[in-house]
């Protein structure tokens, strides 16, 4: 299993020694050869409450060291298949939201020259739409697996149109999803007005409540969506603010009575199947994080994900 890069082991440098990549993988400035290339993208300038999240790909990136090659549970061994690396992070503009966009745009257009799975490590939200600007270009409109407490449909925030409450709005208006294959799962909360969600379910969005999943197991959930999406290419943006934050505490904009990190694990596992052309992990917020155990969960999902990219081998 040479022939593909693996994370450095525990057993010949110590977890918290070395440079810090995702999961200890090479670090590399091109997605040449690739099947699967983890990109930073530090930016909290989109949010609306609490900030913090320019910190999410450091600490992802530094709780990852503990995770090992294989997902026992489920079989899975990315690292036996799948050609992966660090592709740094995305020098984003910190003084305007509008030219960062525009920047992780550009840089997703050109990573996806190759024939590679992008996973990006945010960030906050609106680092998505740029991402879906990009995928939507190469691949036509997207499936969507929306998992996150709030629906990001706003229509403007402050007269601003791109933010990190607004970005599913922009991707339906701009036909970069189809609209009745995306999956909004986990919303909650208070709203702006009684219908912040189901205008977007009028577009043909697939929606489930938290309270709807609420002391139930989320493997029929996944299964069903992957039947609702085929082989259409399909895009995974998972916001941290859809767990509850007795799990994930480090957020801007936490709601309480969300998913449980087990919810978390069963929906991903049982997406096996789905035809992913990428993924982002958002929201992460390291200052409001202060056991590290939101980037630890945050940073497990990502493996999670990564375990059910096609062409991962089983063991
Ligand atoms: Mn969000
Ligand atoms: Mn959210």
């Amino acid at each position: 299993m040479m022939d593909f890069n693996q994370p450095v082991s525990g057993n010949d440098l110590a977890r918290f020694s070395g440079l810090q990549t995702f999961m200890r993988l090479p670090s590399m400035d091109t997605a040449a050869g690739l099947d699967v290339g983890f990109i930073g993208i530090p930016m909290d300038i989109g949010t609306s409450w609490r900030s913090g999240t320019r910190f999410g790909p450091k600490q992802l990136r530094q709780e990852s060291a503990m995770i090992r090659p294989y997902n026992i549970q489920t079989g899975a061994a990315p690292f036996d298949s799948l050609q992966c690396a660090d592709l740094g992070d995305i020098a984003i503009n910190t003084f305007s939201l509008a030219d960062s966009l525009s920047i992780i745009q550009k840089t997703y257009e050109d990573i996806l020259t190759h024939p590679v799975i992008p996973m990006g490590l945010g960030g906050d939200h609106s680092l998505t739409l740029p991402i879906l600007r990009a995928m939507a270009k190469k691949h036509g409109p997207v499936a969507l697996v929306h998992v996150d407490a709030h629906a990001d449909v706003n229509d403007e925030m402050f007269g601003e149109r791109e933010t990190h409450g607004t970005v599913f709005r922009r991707a339906y208006e701009e036909g970069l999803i189809t609209p009745s294959k995306v999956w909004q799962i986990g919303l909650r909360g208070t709203g702006y007005t009684a219908e912040d969600f189901t205008e977007a379910a009028g577009w043909g969005f697939n929606q489930r409540l938290a309270p709807e999943l609420w002391h139930k197991s989320l493997i029929s959930l996944g299964k069903e969506i992957v039947e609702s999406i085929g082989d259409q290419p399909c895009y995974i943006t998972y916001d941290i603010d859809s767990l509850d934050p007795s799990f994930a505490p480090g957020t801007g904009t936490p709601e309480i009575g969300g998913l449980t990190t087990m919810q978390a694990m069963e929906l991903i596992r049982n997406l096996k199947g789905l035809n992913v052309v990428g993924c982002d992990l958002v929201e992460v917020s390291p200052p409001y994080d202060t056991t590290g155990n939101t980037a630890l969960v945050g940073a497990n999902i990502m493996f999670e994900m990564l375990s059910i990219l096609p062409g991962v081998a089983y063991r």
